[in-house]
């Protein structure tokens, strides 16, 4: 059986409805979609010990299947330079997700690969009860948030509605070199738009997807945030 069919038969024995960070970025990448390196440690010298395999800066982020939200959580920490700061950082993780919410399970601390700034953009799955599997596409933080600036299709989706989706944003000149900005990978969204549909049309039990942010460079992209929901 492949990666993801395996992680969510898992998560339904479970009685888990929110797939793991760690779970949702490995189905991600079984389906071409890029992400951060990432790796799970289970204490502070592991978590060095990854860090110094991933590259510095790195950063940590808390994994549990009752913490949603991480960042609320006080459950993320980013630009960590050096193995003491990443031996802090991962205590100072679970001293905070412990505070925020004493009975939390934790699995773990993630140590990610820092991915550097650029255009924020998000992916998005949600089943409609009518039309079934639909893909969203925006920029990130205020433009979805404030100006609601959203693209929807219907899935499976063409790379052609792909490519509608992201040049039809109100926004899209930020993503198509703004001033001194250079244009984003248009291409690489647009597979990661193709590689989404897929998956969620492979598995109708995914209720929600959320890639929230995929950083848009020049040269490809990489999703940040992985969030799968069951039905
Ligand atoms: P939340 O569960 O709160 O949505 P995220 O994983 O999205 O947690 O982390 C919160 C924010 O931290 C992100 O929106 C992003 O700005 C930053 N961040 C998280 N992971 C990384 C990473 N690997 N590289 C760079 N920035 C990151
Ligand atoms: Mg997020």
């Amino acid at each position: 059986m492949n990666q993801t069919a395996k992680i969510i038969n898992q998560a339904k024995k479970e009685n888990r409805k929110a797939l793991l960070e760690t779970e949702a970025k490995t189905i991600c990448t079984e389906y071409g979609i890029p992400v951060t390196k990432f790796n799970l440690a289970k204490n502070q010298k592991e978590a060095a010990a990854q860090a110094d395999q991933i590259g510095y800066p790195v950063v940590l982020k808390i994994v549990s299947p009752d913490i949603i939200h991480k960042s609320d959580a006080g459950g993320v920490i980013v630009n960590l330079k050096t193995p003491a700061e990443v031996a802090n950082g991962y205590n100072k993780i679970i001293e905070n997700v412990k505070k925020y919410k004493p009975d939390a399970k934790i699995v773990g601390v993630m140590v990610q690969e820092m991915a550097p700034q650029s255009t924020e953009v998000i992916v998005g799955a949600i089943k409609d009860p009518q039309f079934g599997q639909t893909i969203m596409f925006g920029l990130g933080g205020i433009f979805v948030e404030l100006l609601k600036d959203v693209n929807f299709r219907v899935a499976p989706i063409t790379a052609e509605d792909a490519k509608e989706m992201i040049t039809r944003l109100k926004a899209y000149p930020l993503l198509n070199g703004y001033r001194n900005a250079p244009p984003a990978d248009i291409n690489a969204l647009v597979c990661i738009l193709l590689n989404t549909s897929r998956l969620v049309m492979d598995y109708p039990e995914i209720k929600e997807l959320d890639l929230n942010p995929v950083m848009a460079y020049p040269k490809g992209a990489k999703t940040v945030d992985a969030r799968i929901i069951l039905e």
